[in-house]
């Protein structure tokens, strides 16, 4: 039996990175997926990927604006008339920042704390009327390591990750009388694009200092999304689980 059979899920930022690595998790798992990209165009170009390993994959795609809490309703409104409803939202969009705050314009803030911050509350948001209606779901969202102790530029960055956290405590207290499970996935150093793109001796001296020795795969990461969802988790809420070798810095 598959952990996901018959579930549908919404993964947010599925077109590339860890969140595609977390749309084809789940759907090997058995389960139907929407995964939401910025772009038309790379959300096309992730189906077509996702398509070509498996052409029966139950998985359509999105493209609403994150900013706009009645794009995000109208796009949750769609997945439920495609695939009869949603148990599972990966809240997974998200950028980080590097700028010194001497550098660092306001505009530029608000940029990512509305990606980060926002576009989680108002994913929750226009699920969980949805998930309430059905007598249930999970939600999971994509934190980071630096939520835990900061970075040393970039401040947003680590400031809106704090703030995931918070929602996900905070969401896990008041949606648990729904049977809705809230929970947060905190990666260390995932190879993405971006760390796959450094030279080999860079990604050395990153690794050096993890205790596993080495950074993270995406799909060890969607793992943790897999349990998250998955009716193991039964009883977990509330709860923030590292994936990131046990690193400190
Ligand atoms: P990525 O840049 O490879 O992918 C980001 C995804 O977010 C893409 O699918 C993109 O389409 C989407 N996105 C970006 N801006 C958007 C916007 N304005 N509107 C809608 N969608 C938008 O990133 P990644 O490394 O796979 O990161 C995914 C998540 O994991 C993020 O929340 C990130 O903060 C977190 N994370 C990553 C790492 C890492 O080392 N890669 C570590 C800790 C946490």
């Amino acid at each position: 039996m598959k952990l996901l059979e018959g579930k549908v899920a919404v993964v947010t930022g599925g077109t590339r990175g860890i969140g595609l690595a977390i749309v084809k998790a789940f759907l090997q798992e058995g389960a139907s997926v929407a995964l939401f990209g910025s772009r038309q165009e790379t959300v096309d170009k992730a189906l077509a990927e996702i398509q070509a390993e498996d052409k029966d994959a139950k998985v359509m795609g999105l493209a609403p604006d994150l900013a706009n809490f009645s794009a995000v309703e109208s796009a949750m409104a769609k997945v439920k008339e495609t695939f009869g409803k949603i148990d599972i939202l990966a809240n997974n969009a998200g950028v980080s920042a590097r700028e010194p705050i001497y550098d660092y314009s306001p505009e530029a803030f608000d940029k990512v704390i509305q990606l980060n911050v926002n576009s989680v509350f108002y994913c929750a948001k226009a699920v969980a009327p949805i998930m309430k209606e059905q007598g249930g779901g999970a939600i999971i969202n994509t934190s980071s390591m630096v939520s835990l102790y900061g970075q040393s530029a970039g401040c947003s960055y680590p400031a809106s990750k704090f703030a995931v956290n918070g929602l996900t405590k905070s969401l896990a207290r008041e949606l648990g009388k729904d049977k809705i499970r809230v929970n947060a996935v905190l990666p260390g150093v995932t190879r993405t694009d971006m760390v796959a793109a450094l030279p080999p001796e860079m990604v050395a001296r990153i690794s050096a200092p993890i205790p596993l020795g080495r950074v993270g795969e995406p799909e060890e990461v969607a793992n943790a999304f897999v349990f998250l969802a998955s009716d193991k988790a039964s009883y977990i809420s509330g709860a923030l689980l590292s994936v990131d070798g046990a690193a400190q810095v």
